[in-house]
């Protein structure tokens, strides 16, 4: 398809930094996407628009999507009709959004994104230095906050590979930002001053690695060379904002990538500074740890299984833990207390900086507190783990760290023998257990009685925030 796509579309490979005025116009014989690759509900509500008088495009990630080859998340449309005027066009429409308004129109599960073109503010090509004061504390341009002609809302979009259009009625590609030469060239450009632009939006750093990763591209080098000085900008930024881009980042099947890429650009220190230290301090255990998380995580997602967000925040955080529970001992706690407290700052901590939903956290902390509890099996309570619902990833989180080298005298191998083992066998595993393995040393019954006060559902106290 690409080849297609090129052959007959030839751009001398050179650096353009202007973007034009008048787009470059593909027509159907000139690049490789056609009308019926679409999402039909997509082609239908750019259509409608049409119809009723209206400019109205395909934009965005799906136009990129398409020509490479891949299958779009969803898809975006922008339209010179108002939020209002698309809403009249259609029964199944819902203007979301309160300073910029959206339209979402709904075909059952799948929902076309509406947008209104957008401009940047005119004051954009100032000199001004900082354009940060200029920002809302959810982290957008408040400057992005203006309709305007889709010249403008071309160049007003971040990369020049997710501001190519495409009209299904003539099956058209509209090109104002040399977006197709750059995906040829696979390379991901910043529209416009690089510097500027991640100044007004520090998320486009992060962006721009999502998307080198996601498509194997490379990142121009003009827009790659201010990231590591800029990266501390994300400090600024909203942490429910970067939450959502973290998940973004290793949720979306290439997060080993990704994690190379941040890594590379300093971009992941601002994320994650607790676990940045780790890695500089341990470099081969945090780094094989985080790493072997990411690649699993790739791999369920390539086979279709399910992933939670508290699985990989627990991890990319576990090598963060032994410098915090030994501060703790410092100040005088026993081990256990000092973990608990801890776990409880460090989670804390993160929170501040990419604010990870308490429906993630619990369990997170669910999963360390596991690793405390797997090696004590004596009497009734390897049965009593197996059926605690946070179990299986608690074992999987087991392996995790045995991957990465971490001493645990066979327990992984043990717990994967008696999952499989009939109801004799698990007898004489239990029998064949030493003393040592019945955990700390305190007090057996007590602690059996306090384990049967709580529900299988419910964690041990270590892990209740
Ligand atoms: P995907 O959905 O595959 O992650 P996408 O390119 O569709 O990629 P979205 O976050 O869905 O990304 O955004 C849709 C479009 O909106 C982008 O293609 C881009 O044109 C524009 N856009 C999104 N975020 C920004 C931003 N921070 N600055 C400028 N333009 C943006
Ligand atoms: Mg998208």
């Amino acid at each position: 398809m690409l080849k297609k796509l090129f052959q007959s579309f030839r751009l001398p490979l050179r650096r353009l930094p202007h973007p034009r005025r008048t787009p470059e116009i593909l027509s159907s014989r000139q690049h490789s996407l056609h009308r019926n690759d679409l999402s039909r509900h997509a082609v239908s509500v750019v259509e409608r628009l049409q119809h009723a008088g209206y400019e109205a495009y395909v934009v965005g990630g799906c136009v990129r999507d398409l020509l490479l080859d891949l299958e779009p998340k969803d898809y975006d449309v922008a339209t010179s009709a108002t939020p209002e005027q698309v809403r009249a066009e259609f029964r199944n429409a819902r203007v979301i959004g309160r300073r910029f308004k959206l339209v979402h129109v709904h075909f059952g599960r799948e929902i076309i994104e509406v947008a209104t073109f957008r401009a940047n503010h005119p004051e954009e090509d100032d000199d001004e230095p900082n354009h940060l004061a200029s920002r809302n504390e959810s982290g957008r341009i408040l400057r992005d906050n203006i309709y305007g002609t889709l010249e403008d809302d071309a160049q007003r979009r971040d990369f020049t590979i997710n501001a190519l259009y495409y009209d299904p009625s003539s099956e058209r590609i509209l090109d104002h930002t040399h977006g197709v030469h750059d995906i040829r060239n696979r390379l991901i450009r910043l529209i416009g001053d690089p510097e500027q632009r991640y100044q007004e939006d520090p998320v486009r750093m992060l962006r721009a690695v999502r998307f080198a990763a996601k498509l194997d591209f490379e990142i121009e080098k003009h827009s790659a060379e201010p990231i590591a000085d800029l990266a501390d900008l994300l400090n600024d930024v909203p942490s429910a904002r970067l939450f959502d881009e973290i998940i973004k980042l290793f949720l979306s099947g290439k997060a080993e990538r990704t994690f190379d890429l941040l890594l590379e650009y300093d971009l992941f220190a601002p994320l994650f500074p607790a676990s940045a230290d780790a890695l500089e301090d341990n470099p081969e255990y945090a780094g094989t740890l985080i790493r072997n998380a990411l690649t699993n995580t790739d791999l369920r997602i390539a086979q279709g299984k399910p992933v939670t967000p508290a699985f990989l925040f627990a991890a990319l955080l576990w090598p963060a833990l032994p410098a915090r529970v030994a501060e703790v001992q410092a100040r005088g706690l026993p081990p256990i207390p000092a973990m608990q407290e801890a776990a409880h700052d460090l989670i804390w901590e993160q929170c501040q900086r990419t604010a990870i939903p308490k429906r993630f956290t619990m369990p997170m902390r669910e999963i360390w507190d596991m690793q405390e509890r797997l090696p004590r099996r004596q009497g009734r309570r390897a049965d009593q783990l197996l059926e605690n619902p946070r179990f299986r990833a608690g074992y999987d989180f087991l392996l995790l760290r045995e991957s990465a080298g971490e001493e645990t005298d066979g327990l992984g191998e043990w717990w994967t023998d008696y999952q499989e083992a009939s109801d004799s066998d698990r007898r004489n595993m239990i029998r064949g257990l030493s003393s040592k393995d019945e955990g700390n040393g305190a007090p057996r019954k007590r602690r059996r009685s306090n384990r049967r006060k709580r529900g299988p559902n419910e964690s041990a106290p270590a892990s209740a925030d």
